[in-house]
């Protein structure tokens, strides 16, 4: 990997159409600062445009700190028609959604790349008892450009693992989902099903008979406990005990679930779990601390174990809807922001002090 701190290109970068930042901490210097910069370019690089990434960057650019996303495109979201359950957004196109939060950033002057993060190296001091010292990163970027911060902000999201199911993968977010709270009121009252793909999939039916009376719970080879299938059939949840062999659908739309003996049970909408995978490669680069669940583990600020280091929605917290992703960025910025306040009084002190030493000169004359 090399070392170098080269510059971003231009036309990859959307600023914001202001006088005041024509020109950038990405492009304003040509030439190779050296490799131990001692002025990052920026304050706070953000890994990712979703809904934690764009809120800390909206708060932080209001801020007037030096700001920059990179963002590799993918918002887990994407298959989706509508995003639900966002006050005030509730409905909205997912990319539209996002298409908005980059617009209000621009404002600020924060910087957008389109682009996919590599690494992280840390390159300042990193002494988590003292406050008052900047730490430094060198951000690497897939394709050659690095990057100086004091600060990153790991908002990179989840992958959602699909069962392997012929016919699911195609529907997914569309009929096939998985959180009722997003899209459970667009299929409420029709005939629904729950797949069983993991432990707690009995759970996840019970909870979904909330959107529909007609709910089937497809066991798919799991065989329910006595508890549980008594808990299924006291709230009307009928159970399929045969495997099931694929997603059918034609039309465009999702017509039912055919099982190993042939028949096809007709539903309208299937919910089915799939496995977390967090994108918490680049915490890891930097040695965060998991939790004892496995995940990176943050503070309510979404502060990591790694000072500089901050990760916010899916990427530490599968739970995050879109609005609370939204609000662990926002938590992050002004917390962020309190440290750089810090490390700012700091240098300004020292610097103070420095200016006011007398110049050196003839030693004077004792007599
Ligand atoms: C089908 C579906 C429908 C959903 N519907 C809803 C809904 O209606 N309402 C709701 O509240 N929630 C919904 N969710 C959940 C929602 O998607 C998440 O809550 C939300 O996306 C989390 O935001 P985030 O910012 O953490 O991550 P994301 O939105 O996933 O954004 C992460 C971004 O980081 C980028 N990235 C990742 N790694 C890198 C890297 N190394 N370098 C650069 N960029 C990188 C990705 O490309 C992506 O753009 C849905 C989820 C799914 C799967």
């Amino acid at each position: 990997m090399s070392d170098r701190i080269t510059n971003v290109p231009d036309a990859d970068i959307e600023t914001a159409a202001t006088a005041e930042t024509t020109e950038t901490a990405a492009t304003a210097a040509t030439t190779e600062p050296p490799a131990h910069t001692p002025h990052p370019a920026y304050d706070a690089l953000i890994i990712g445009a979703g809904a934690a990434g764009l809120s800390t960057a909206l708060v932080l650019g209001r801020a007037r700190r030096r700001v920059l996303v990179v963002d590799g495109g993918e918002p887990r979201n994407a298959p989706a028609a509508q995003m639900h359950g966002f006050l005030s957004r509730d409905g909205m196109p997912p990319a539209g959604f996002l298409a908005v939060g980059r617009a209000e950033i621009a404002r600020y002057g924060v910087e957008i790349l389109t682009g996919h993060v590599d690494d992280i190296v840390p390159r300042g001091r990193l002494d988590p008892h003292d406050t008052g010292t900047d730490p430094e990163f060198a951000v690497y970027l897939a394709g050659g450009p690095v990057l100086t911060t004091r600060h990153v902000v790991v908002a990179t999201g989840l992958r959602d693992d699909l069962p392997d199911l012929p016919g699911l993968r195609d529907r997914w977010g569309i009929d096939v989902l998985h959180c009722p709270y997003c899209h459970g009121y667009e299929v409420r009252d029709r005939p629904l099903g729950v797949l069983a793909t993991q432990p707690h999939s009995v759970e996840h039916a019970l909870l979904v008979r909330q959107w529909s009376p007609d709910t089937v719970y497809f066991a798919h080879g799991t065989d329910p406990s006595p508890a549980d299938r008594e808990r299924l059939a006291a709230r009307g949840i009928r159970i399929e005990d045969g495997e099931v062999k694929r997603i059918v659908a034609d039309g465009g739309r999702l017509r039912g679930v055919e099982l190993a003996d042939g028949r096809v049970v007709p539903r309208t909408a299937v919910f089915a779990g799939p496995a977390f995978e967090p994108h918490d490669g680049l915490l890891d680069a930097v040695d965060c601390v998991r939790n004892p669940d496995g995940w990176v583990a943050v503070d309510p600020s979404g502060r990591t174990s790694v000072p500089g280091v901050w990760a916010a929605g899916n990427a530490v917290d599968p739970r995050a809807q879109v609005i609370t992703a939204a609000a662990h960025g926002s938590a992050i910025a002004a917390a962020l922001n309190h440290d750089l306040v810090t490390a700012d009084v700091t240098r300004a002190v020292a610097e103070a002090r420095t200016a006011s030493l007398p110049p050196f000169g003839p030693r004077p004359v004792l007599t």
